[in-house]
C-alpha cells in the first residue's frame, strides 16, 4: 500500500510517501520512499520545495502568492524528474492529512467527507494558521486525485477522552458549551510515543501509566493512564501550559487585561506578544533555540540562564501536574528537539523527581540515544527518549482506516 502523508503548517508542508507491503504492519517505521518539504518563511521573494527520493535531491523555488499550486508542484515531483518515484499518481492508495484541530466532535483518525471537511472549516476560528492550510491541501488532492481516499488525523483526538474535570475551565459553564474547553495538541506524537515506550518496555500499553514530554518549538506533557491521555498541558490553544520556544504558555490572565486597560494593547498585539515574542525568545531577548541557550549559558549569559532555570520549572511544575492524575509512574518519556537532544533539560527535569526513586544514567543521557531506556537499572521510574514520528503514526492510522474497510 502507497500512503501519501501531508503535514501542512502555516509556514511549511512536509510530505512523505510510504509504501507498506504485506497485510501487517511494521512495527517500526519504515524509510519514507519519497519526502518533500516547502518553507514558506526562508525569503520573502519565494518558497523553498526540497524532494528527497531514489538517492537524489532536487530543489526548486517557488511563487509565494501561488500557494494553493504548492502541494501539486510538490505531487509532480512524484512521477517526473529525478525524484520519480511512480509511473502515476493513482498509484497512491491512500492520503493522510495532520490536522491541529479536530475540535470535540473527533477522538480518533477519520475518513475525510464533506461533513468532515466542513468542520475543519467551522474550526478555523480556533485554529487561524493550521485549518485553512490543511483544507487547501486536502482540495489539491481532490482535484488532482478524486478517487484517492483522504483521511484525517487531529492533533487534537488522543486527548478527546480526557476527563470532563480536566478539559473544562472554571468560567461560567455556558462558554464550555459553545466550545470554550481545553482540547489538547501534540496528540499524534503523545500517542506515538506512549505506543513506542510499551513496544520499548516490552508490556501492553494498557497496562502502563506514563507521563509523556514533547518539548520542540511547541511543548506540551500528557498523563496516560491504560493508553489513555487523561491530562496535559496545552488547551483551548497550543498556547497553554508549558514555556516555549517563542510562546509563554499559562500566564495569569490579568496581564492581558492590565495591557489592555493601561498600555492600550489590542487583541492582534496580544497574539503576537504571547505566540511569537515571549518564552525563551523572549527571556533570551535573542533567540527562541534552546542550543543558543546552552551556548550562551557557558559564555555567562544571566539571561540565557534565566530562560534555562525557567524552562525547567515549568517543565518540573507540569510534570508535577500531569502525576497527580496518576496512581503512579512507569515511565518519563521526552521527545521532539529539545526532548531527544538536549541532555541538560533531562537532567534537570529528572533531578526534580529523585524522590519518587527516579534516576538516570547520566553517561546514556549524556549521548541522547535514540528509543532507548536512560534510567539507571534501580530506578523503578524508567525515562525513554523516543524519537517521534508524527508523519508515520498518521501512515498507520491510514493503513488501519484502509484495511478495516
Ligand atoms: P518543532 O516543534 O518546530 O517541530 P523541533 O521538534 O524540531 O521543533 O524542536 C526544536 C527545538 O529543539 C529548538 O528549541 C532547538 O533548539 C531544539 N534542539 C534541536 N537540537 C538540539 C540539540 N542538539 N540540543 C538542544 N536543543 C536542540
Amino acid at each position: 500500500m502507497k500512503i501519501l502523508v501531508l503535514n501542512a503548517g502555516s509556514s511549511s508542508q512536509k510530505s512523505s510517501l510510504y509504501h507498506v507491503e504485506g497485510n501487517t504492519l511494521p512495527s517500526q517505521r519504515p524509510e519514507p520512499i519519497w519526502e518533500a518539504s516547502i518553507d514558506w518563511t526562508a525569503s520573502n521573494d519565494f518558497g523553498t520545495l526540497k524532494v528527497k527520493a531514489n538517492g537524489n535531491k532536487t530543489e526548486m523555488k517557488l511563487d509565494p502568492n501561488k500557494r494553493v499550486e504548492g502541494v501539486s508542484k510538490v505531487l509532480e515531483t512524484l512521477t517526473e524528474g529525478d525524484t520519480k518515484i511512480l509511473e502515476e499518481l493513482s498509484e497512491i492508495d491512500v492520503v493522510g492529512h495532520r490536522v491541529v484541530h479536530g475540535g470535540s466532535d473527533y477522538s480518533e483518525a477519520t475518513r475525510i467527507t464533506s461533513e468532515v471537511k466542513a468542520k475543519i472549516e467551522q474550526l478555523i476560528t480556533l485554529a487561524p494558521n493550521h485549518n485553512p492550510a490543511h483544507l487547501e491541501g486536502i482540495e489539491a488532492i481532490e482535484r488532482l486525485l478524486p478517487d484517492v481516499p483522504q483521511v484525517a488525523v487531529f492533533d487534537t483526538a488522543f486527548h478527546n477522552k480526557m476527563p470532563r474535570s480536566s478539559a473544562v475551565y472554571p468560567i461560567p459553564y455556558e462558554w464550555f458549551e459553545k466550545g470554550i474547553r481545553r482540547y489538547g495538541f501534540h496528540g499524534t506524537s503523545h500517542k506515538y510515543c506512549a505506543q513506542r515506550a510499551a513496544q520499548l518496555l516490552g508490556k501492553p500499553l494498557e497496562s502502563l501509566q506514563l507521563i509523556t514530554c514533547h518539548l520542540g518549538n511547541g511543548c506540551s506533557l500528557a498523563a496516560i493512564r491504560d493508553g489513555i491521555s487523561v491530562d496535559t498541558t496545552m488547551g483551548f490553544t497550543p498556547l497553554e501550559g508549558l514555556m516555549m520556544g517563542t510562546r509563554s504558555g499559562s500566564i495569569d490572565p490579568a496581564i492581558l487585561i492590565y495591557l489592555m486597560w493601561e498600555h492600550k494593547f489590542n487583541a492582534e498585539q496580544l497574539y503576537h506578544l504571547l505566540n511569537k515574542e515571549s518564552g525563551i525568545k523572549g527571556i533570551t531577548g535573542k533567540s527562541s533555540d534552546m542550543r543558543y541557550v546552552l551556548e550562551h549559558i557557558e559564555k555567562g549569559d544571566e539571561r540565557a540562564k534565566l530562560a534555562f532555570d525557567m524552562f525547567i520549572h515549568h517543565l518540573k511544575t507540569g510534570i508535577g501536574a500531569m502525576l497527580g492524575n496518576l496512581t503512579r509512574l512507569d515511565a518519563l518519556v521526552f521527545s521532539a528537539g529539545i526532548g531527544e537532544h538536549s541532555a541538560p533539560v533531562r537532567e534537570a527535569a529528572c533531578q526534580g523527581f529523585e524522590f519518587l526513586g527516579l534516576k538516570i544514567d547520566l553517561e546514556k543521557d549524556a549521548k541522547s540515544p535514540v528509543d532507548t531506556d536512560i534510567s539507571t537499572e534501580d530506578s523503578p521510574v524508567r525515562v525513554l527518549i523516543i524519537h517521534t514520528e508524527e508523519d508515520w503514526a498518521i501512515a498507520s492510522e491510514c493503513w488501519q482506516i484502509v484495511q478495516s474497510n
